[in-house]
């Protein structure tokens, strides 16, 4: 081996330490994973996420937190929420936390004549929300957003029943962990993880994952979607929890909209 050919072969593995670091970073800076590390078991327990980071202050000391119990609901104003829907390229991320589709530009909910758009959405078992105490077996959760960058998320509670086909779908292609799988040529759409009532529950609450920002618009539609138990068990088998427990409702007035 001459010497030029040596010093070829260093820099082609430098080159491969860098890309492999690249390649290392890149999924979990795409999935927006945040620093410090916290998680559902162990020493970053929900119970440690104020202690964790001073990001994550809310955490602790916030007075309207989610998820929360649902119960004594207000019936009030009627419903006022409208799902605009359109066709996405199927993109699943496994980053650490959940499984999570990111959804394409064009998508929207209107509520009171206000409108987000549809950023991605995710799963957490159990539910996050309980109705009159009573958990589901999953939580959707659509993540919207609108221009002055305020969030509101549709939940949807996922019951053991019926297989559901877009699940199905999801499931088959979720990949390692901190990876995203991208099928640029299979649309999917949202609206195939909406039950047919549009009737909810509305509350400000917060993300209810670290850093657990507050002045959320949550929506939580009252009839709940169906999934088989295979499925479950699929999603079960990768996050066994990954949901936050129930926070204090304070003095928050809780709306069903019907
Ligand atoms: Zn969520």
């Amino acid at each position: 081996m001459n010497k030029f050919c040596r010093y070829g072969k260093i820099a082609a593995w430098l080159l491969a330490l860098f890309i492999g670091k690249l390649l290392l970073l890149t999924p979990s800076a795409l999935a927006g994973e945040t620093n410090p590390h916290w998680g559902y078991g162990g020493s970053e327990n929900p119970t440690q996420w104020g202690s964790l980071s001073k990001d994550f202050q809310l955490c602790e000391t916030g007075r309207s937190q989610s998820p929360i119990n649902i119960k004594n609901a207000v019936v009030r104003d009627p419903a006022n929420i409208s799902f605009d829907y359109q066709h996405s390229p199927l993109v699943v991320v496994n980053n650490g936390h959940t499984i999570q589709v990111n959804y394409a530009q064009g998508s929207s909910v209107t509520i009171n004549g206000e409108k987000f758009s549809l950023l991605q959405f995710h799963f957490h078992t159990p539910s996050e929300h309980t109705i009159n105490n009573k958990a589901s077996a999953l939580e959707l959760h659509l993540v919207h957003r609108n221009e002055a960058g305020k969030f509101a998320v549709v939940g949807v509670l996922l019951n053991q029943g019926k297989e559901n086909s877009l699940i199905k779908e999801i499931w088959e292609n979720i990949p390692a962990t901190g990876k995203t799988n991208t099928i640029s040529d299979r649309l999917i759409n949202a609206t195939n993880l909406l039950p047919k009532s549009k009737s909810y529950y509305s509350y400000s609450g917060s993300l209810t994952t670290p850093p657990c920002s507050e002045g959320v618009k949550w929506n939580i539609l009252v009839e709940p979607i169906t999934v088989s138990a295979e499925q479950i068990e699929t999603f079960a088998k990768i996050y066994q929890v990954d949901a936050r427990p129930i926070q204090p409702t304070n003095s928050r007035i809780i709306q069903l909209h019907r």
